[in-house]
């Protein structure tokens, strides 16, 4: 590994949705080169984390610090974390029409069709290389990103974006959610190979022990409630599999599995939200 050491710290992080607390004291370091999984129930604050790391604007940080390589990141607009180095892939990836792949990366990267300012390679050229070692067709690239996307490809999008923009620190929400076994294969060693050939940190949320057997990890968190109630080895995914949320929770006297925040917004309202929360199955 080349690349500098890099430390995502976040510590005491307490953050509240419409004046409900979600996330209520989070702790968690990660360095170049780890996978850390966070792993949780339904609705115990993992998006919440991973927007609120990313600066999501309708989030308020109550406590607590996120720093990139000291420099501390609360505060600083999405665009600016993304330029120090954090990276996240989201559990519902927005759909952007009328912008294709690669105006969408040279925005990200400030690469234009005239000049390739941060000099490592032309943009296009690492777009399709890219696109070949995650299986994605050349079709993708050139349609509106991530529109009329499976949720599949969305996923090895969001992929092929973080292999293009190689940030120092990524952030996987639910990368598996919707992936069947190949492509769950295909997204975890290329994840893996980033971290052992770039340094790329992971934090790799997730609530199915089954990602972790693609893209081991190095520490596993148990989030319940908006707190990191357990941190250990992979064998805590094992413990969790076993005995399920619930018991686990009783196991460590955690007795609060879920937050409940204000009523979940449909995509109508969020284009961040569920897709499927709020929506009827009938027209009214
Ligand atoms: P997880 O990803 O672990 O399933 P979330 O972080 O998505 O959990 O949600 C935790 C709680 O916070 C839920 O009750 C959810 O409805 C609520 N919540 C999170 N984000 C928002 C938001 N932007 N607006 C309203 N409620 C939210
Ligand atoms: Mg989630």
């Amino acid at each position: 590994m080349s690349e500098a050491m890099s430390e995502l710290a976040v510590s005491g992080l307490y953050a509240a949705v419409d004046g409900h607390e979600i996330l209520r004291g989070v702790g968690v370091t990660v360095r170049s080169g780890e996978v850390h999984a966070l792993m949780g129930p339904n609705g115990s604050g993992k998006s919440t984390l991973s927007h609120v790391l990313m600066g999501r604007g309708d989030y308020d940080v109550t406590a607590g610090s996120v720093t990139l390589d000291g420099e501390e990141l609360l505060g600083l607009p999405t665009w600016q974390r993304a330029r120090v180095g954090l990276f996240l892939a989201m559990q519902y990836p927005t759909e952007v029409p009328g912008v294709g792949l690669e105006d969408f990366l040279a925005a990200a990267t400030g690469e234009n069709e005239n000049g390739d300012e941060d000099g490592d390679g032309d943009l296009s050229v690492r777009i399709t290389e890219e696109a070949a070692r995650l299986g994605i067709p050349d079709e993708f690239l050139t349609r509106g990103v991530n529109v009329e996307f499976s949720g599949g490809e969305k996923k090895r999008n969001e992929t092929l974006q973080l292999a293009v923009l190689r940030p120092k620190i990524a952030v996987l929400d639910e990368i598996d959610s919707g992936l069947d076994i190949d492509a769950l294969r295909d997204i975890s060693r290329r994840v893996e190979a980033m971290t052992h050939e770039d340094g790329l940190g992971v934090l790799a949320i997730t609530h199915y022990a089954r990602l972790l057997t693609e893209l081991r990890p190095d520490r596993v968190h148990i989030l319940m409630a908006g707190r990191i109630v357990a941190s250990g080895g992979p064998e805590l995914a094992d413990q969790l599999e076993e005995s399920g949320y619930d018991g686990l929770a009783s196991e460590l006297g955690v007795e609060e599995l879920a937050v409940e925040g204000p009523v979940q917004r449909s995509t109508d309202e969020d284009p961040f939200g569920d897709p499927t929360a709020g929506a009827l199955p009938f027209e009214v």
